[in-house]
């Protein structure tokens, strides 16, 4: 591994890659306020995640688990993108510009601040909480509500209703899956911030991308298991360093 980047280091690293697919997870959104789960501060710190994030329980205490995403919607509402999220939609509008050029958000958020801060290729691997799904025949739909309901509504088959994101033993959709794996594949350049590169499937993209040529470079105020192969990394947090980002290409 290289030694790590300065921020200001990291345009020279990023310019000329015309080709270039971006991997982000919670510590994104850290500095908008959005909690992350793992970390110092870290939501599971306090919670169990086989409490609240798994289909076996929702099955077992409804209203717990909707009370906990009522929750999240709240504070995830009264969040604003930070310049991390405001440079990634600036960078996919130069790179599209460019004769050829490709560009792809894979994101593990839910919170939706890279849609609203402008980006527009996003593929959410772990869905929305701005979605709910039935837990019975599947249908989806949006629903914006703050705050939600005090109970889960059913849907017309009288399933209950659930939040659309990708809970713990649960399996990634599989177009948002072929998506990505076919977006690392392809990518001159792979660019994963704010994520602890622990949570399966999405944890493989980087290695996709590497085993297909890809340069890998990470941003992450601490070491994760891709620091190892990564061909640069940043140790910053993600606004700090793609705040930076603005005069490429
Ligand atoms: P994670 O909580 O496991 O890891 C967060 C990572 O971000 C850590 O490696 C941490 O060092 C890093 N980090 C913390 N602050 C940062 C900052 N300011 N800048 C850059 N990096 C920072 O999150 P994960 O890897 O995304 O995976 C866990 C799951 O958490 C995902 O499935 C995702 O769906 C879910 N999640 C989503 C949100 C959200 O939508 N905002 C919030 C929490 C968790
Ligand atoms: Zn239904």
């Amino acid at each position: 591994m290289n030694p790590p980047t300065e921020p200001g280091d990291l345009e020279a690293f990023l310019s000329g890659a015309k080709s270039i697919c971006v991997l982000t997870g919670a510590g994104v959104s850290q500095e908008s306020g959005v909690p992350t789960f793992r970390g110092a501060d870290g939501l599971w710190r306090k919670f169990r995640p086989e409490d609240l994030a798994t289909p076996e329980a929702f099955a077992r205490d409804p209203l717990l688990v909707w009370e906990w995403y009522a929750w999240r919607r709240e504070l995830i509402q009264r969040a604003q993108p930070n310049a991390a999220h405001l440079a990634l939609a600036d960078l996919e509008q130069r790179i599209t510009a460019l004769p050829g050029g490709q560009f792809t958000l894979l994101t593990q958020n839910v919170d939706g601040l890279h849609e609203r801060a402008g980006s527009r290729n996003v593929v959410r691997l772990h869905g929305s909480i701005w979605h709910l799904r039935c837990s019975r025949c599947g249908e989806e739909r949006e629903d914006r509500s703050v705050p939600l309901d005090p109970f889960p509504p059913r849907c017309e088959c009288s399933g209950l209703l659930r939040p659309g994101v990708v809970w713990f033993g649960e399996p990634l959709p599989e177009s948002e899956w072929s998506q990505a794996a076919r977006a690392a594949a392809e990518a001159a350049l792979f660019l994963v911030v704010g994520t602890s590169a622990l949570v399966q499937p999405a944890a493989s993209l980087p290695l996709i991308a590497k085993q297909n040529g890809a340069r890998l470079v990470e941003v992450n105020p601490v070491p994760t298991p891709l620091s190892e192969m990564a061909d640069c990394v940043v140790r910053s947090t993600a606004a700090e360093a793609l705040g930076k980002l603005r005069t490429i290409h």
